[in-house]
């Protein structure tokens, strides 16, 4: 099942991961075989997997160096999404222009 998956409310969950609302953010945890909540938060109904199961939504702060490399979310404004080699500094997110937190999606 690969990252970035999307699903709707309704769909039975094929694997156990972290789930991202497309539509505000919220993170949440979905064990496999159990079926896509609208989110609480917004409503929305569509859900893109950001990691499986096991893989942490570990946040890391601008400004710090990454112990692994990997995938991260900005969690200011959750609409970037950048690359970051082991040993690399992270940056302050280029879409809302602050310093951040970045939450591992995936790590490569
Ligand atoms: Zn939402
Ligand atoms: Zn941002």
């Amino acid at each position: 099942m690969p990252v970035f998956s999307r699903f709707r409310t309704g769909d039975v969950n094929p694997e156990s991961g972290l789930f991202l609302c497309t539509g505000c953010g919220e993170i949440i945890p979905l064990s496999k075989g159990e079926r896509f909540p609208p989110c609480a938060d917004c409503g929305s109904t569509t859900w893109m997997m950001v990691a499986l199961a096991g893989e942490a939504g570990r946040k890391y702060q601008t400004g710090t160096r990454s112990p692994v490399s990997g995938l991260f979310i900005c969690t200011n404004c959750w609409g970037q999404i950048i690359p970051i080699a082991r040993d690399e500094v992270f940056p302050p997110c280029a879409s809302c222009k602050e310093g951040t937190d970045w939450q591992l999606i995936v790590s490569a």
